[in-house]
């Protein structure tokens, strides 16, 4: 069989033997009942790691993300999201049909908000209008191709959010991603936020799972919510012991990632029917525009699958991500793949 290559997404990484043994041998109890001792270690060590009281463990990173939201806002409220925002796109409304506020999307620069048009955004509650509680700011940034947002813009946007007494929950699914690269220790950048959330499911290996960390009363909440969303789970355990070696053994060979990212995206930026600037890689995502005469998206990338490369659309054009699954012989073959399929095509 022809060499498969997995450019899909980062969730693609698999539980590693060191994960999988220690799932085998972790001391588990029941957590809804609050005797997991595993799980506690875990949500320990998410919150000792953001500098937060306390912390949740939760099966994705959506459910995080609508706890908190539900957490920090009354029905009626307005929360103010990045228009191109995990939160606002890809997780199927939660905000309208769950905590039962308003999304106020608001434009940015690759993810970083401007302080002042958030400022104009902030409403206080009149009965025309929703009195606006939240902001959410996104780091580093899905859809913005894994973009770094700035730490001092996130710090102008706390600023803003001191004087006006609003919250900010921190989707931080690739957190360590942004630190990894940018060198900002996590609990640097999870100092502008009351809440934040991240995924131990991606780039890091565990086989599901992400935390909620913020204040103990928020997580006490928090543990509450998770159970009326069917997120109370038992000898969980079992997951929480790869959980913690995500974070413990993980975390540091991002930057592989990050690296063979740079390195594809250069390579790609050749192709005159791609568009991507590859100085604006940061980190594992790499989104591009595909342009050609006679090939859709949809085309190229079944081409690609034919050639044993996967990769997703997006509504930019194409993404790809590089994990621990793909190494410098997956890269290569991928612009291998590029170059025959451009060259047959013209
Ligand atoms: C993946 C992701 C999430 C959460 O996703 P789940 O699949 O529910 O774990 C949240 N925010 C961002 C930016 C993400 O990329």
């Amino acid at each position: 069989m022809s060499k498969i290559s997995d450019f899909r997404s980062d969730t693609i990484t698999k539980p590693t033997p060191e994960m999988r043994q220690a799932m085998a041998e972790a001391v588990v109890g029941d957590d809804v009942l609050g005797d997991d001792p595993t799980v506690q270690e875990l949500e320990r060590l998410a919150a000792k790691t953001m500098g937060k009281e306390a912390g949740l463990y939760v099966p994705t990173g959506t459910m995080g993300n609508a706890i908190a939201v539900k957490g920090w806002t009354q029905e009626l409220d307005e929360v103010i999201v990045e228009a191109r925002s995990h939160i606002y796109n890809m997780e199927s409304t939660h905000m309208t049909f769950i905590a039962r506020v308003n999304p106020r999307p608001l434009p940015s620069f690759r993810g970083a908000m401007d302080p002042e048009e958030v400022k104009r955004n902030i409403k206080e509650a009149s009965v025309h209008h929703p009195r606006t509680s939240l902001i959410c700011v996104e780091n580093t940034h899905n859809n913005w191709s894994g973009a770094i947002v700035p730490l001092e813009n996130l710090q102008n946007i706390r600023g803003l959010a001191d004087q006006r007494g609003l919250k900010i929950h921190f989707d931080g699914a690739r957190i360590f991603n942004a630190s990894v690269a940018s060198g900002v220790p996590v609990m640097e950048y999870a100092a502008v936020a009351d809440s934040l959330m991240f995924c131990l499911s991606k780039g890091l290996s565990a086989p599901i799972g992400s935390m909620l960390v913020g204040p103990q009363s928020f997580i006490d909440h928090g543990r509450r919510l998770r159970k009326a969303l069917g997120g109370g789970m038992r000898q969980v355990g079992v997951l929480a012991a790869a959980g913690l070696l995500a974070m413990t053994k993980m975390v540091d060979r991002l930057a592989d990632d990050h690296v063979r990212a740079k390195r594809l995206a250069r390579a790609l930026s050749e192709f005159p029917e791609i568009d991507l600037d590859p100085e604006l890689v940061d980190t594992d995502i790499v989104i591009f525009g595909f342009h050609h005469p006679r090939l859709s998206v949809t085309d190229f990338l079944a081409r690609l699958k034919e050639k044993g490369i996967l990769a997703l659309p997006v509504p930019q054009g194409i993404r790809f991500v590089t994990s621990k699954e793909v190494d410098d012989s997956d890269v290569d073959h991928a612009i291998q793949s590029f170059q025959q399929i451009l060259s047959e095509a013209s």
